[in-house]
C-alpha cells in the first residue's frame, strides 16, 4: 500500500487497520475511502452553538497566526467549510477568499463571502491586493487528501509574493487517539491518515518551505473541561508539568496537555 503522504510503498503493517509509515511517520488508515467531496462526504451546516465554538476555535488560530503577520493584504482559506475562518479574517485582512468543494456549505457562504466551489486558481487573485503578502490557511484538509505535498505545491508554485501558510491536522500522537484508539472520532474512513509532527516536517521539507512556528492545539470546546485537566494532572504529573513548560504564550493549557492537533506555520 502506498503512503498517501510520502507516496512510498510500505509493508510494515501495524495491524489490519493501520500502517505506520517508516518514512514520513504518518499512521495510514487502511480502511479509508477516497471521497469526491463535490458529491458526498461534506460536513453538516453547524447549529448556532457549534458555529459559536468554531468561531472561537478560528480566533485561537488567528491568535497564533497574527504573531507572524507583517501587514499581509490577502487571506485565502483552503477548505473553508462553514466559513468561520473567513469571518474572523475580516478583522485582519482587506481581501479574503475561500474554497469549498461541498455544495451545501458553498451555497451557504456564496452570498456573504468571496468563495469558489472548486480548487484554487492563480487567476482568482489577479485583481486582489497581495503585494504585502498572502496568508493561506489549510486546516483539516490534508488528512482527507492523497498527496498533500502536491495539493500545497499547486497552490503556491505560481504565487510570486511572500506567503505564510498555516496548516493544522489531527495527530495520532495526542491524548485522544491514545485513549480511544480506532474508536477516536477522527479515525474514520474520510481520513487517509493521522499525522505525527514529523509528517508535517516531511511536507515542509518536500516543498522547501521554512518552518517559522509549530505546536499543538485542541478544538475550543475540548479545552474547557476543568475536571479533565485535574484528572490528567493526577494521571501523569511529570508529563503534565513538562507540557506546561513547552507551552507557547499564545496557546492554552489544554492545547499542550492533549496535543490532539498539530499546526505548522511555513513561509516561502
Ligand atoms: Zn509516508
Amino acid at each position: 500500500m502506498k503512503c498517501p503522504i510520502c507516496l512510498k510503498f510500505n509493508y510494515n503493517y501495524n495491524d489490519t487497520i493501520s500502517i505506520l509509515c517508516k518514512f514520513c511517520k504518518a499512521l495510514i488508515n487502511t480502511k479509508a475511502n477516497k471521497y469526491n467531496y463535490y458529491n458526498h462526504g461534506e460536513q453538516n451546516l453547524p447549529d448556532k452553538n457549534k458555529r459559536m465554538m468554531r468561531l472561537k476555535n478560528s480566533q485561537s488560530r488567528f491568535d497564533i497566526i497574527k504573531n507572524f503577520c507583517k501587514g499581509e493584504d490577502l487571506f485565502i482559506d483552503i477548505g473553508c467549510g462553514s466559513g468561520e475562518m473567513l469571518e474572523i479574517a475580516k478583522k485582519y485582512f482587506k481581501n479574503i477568499i475561500g474554497y469549498e468543494h461541498g455544495k451545501i456549505l458553498f451555497n451557504s457562504l456564496k452570498l456573504k463571502y468571496n468563495v469558489y466551489n472548486r480548487n484554487f486558481n492563480i487567476k482568482d487573485i489577479s485583481n486582489l491586493n497581495k503585494e504585502n503578502g498572502i496568508v493561506i490557511s489549510i486546516c483539516h484538509v490534508l488528512e482527507h487528501n492523497f498527496n498533500p505535498v502536491n495539493l500545497i505545491y499547486k497552490i503556491i508554485n505560481k504565487i510570486k509574493y511572500p506567503v505564510l501558510i498555516y496548516i493544522e491536522v489531527p495527530l495520532y500522537t495526542g491524548y485522544s487517539f491514545k485513549k480511544y484508539q480506532y474508536n477516536y472520532k477522527l479515525w474514520y474512513d474520510q481520513h487517509l491518515a493521522l499525522y505525527n509532527m514529523k509528517t508535517l516536517e516531511f511536507i515542509s521539507k518536500k516543498l522547501k518551505l521554512k518552518i517559522i512556528d509549530s505546536g499543538f492545539r485542541v478544538f475550543y470546546s475540548d479545552n474547557i473541561n476543568k475536571k479533565e485537566i485535574i484528572k490528567l494532572l493526577f494521571a501523569n504529573t511529570c508529563e503534565f508539568i513538562k507540557s506546561l513548560f513547552e507551552k507557547k504564550t499564545h496557546s492554552n493549557i489544554m492545547d499542550y496537555v492533549k496535543k490532539d492537533y498539530g499546526y505548522i506555520l511555513l513561509k516561502n
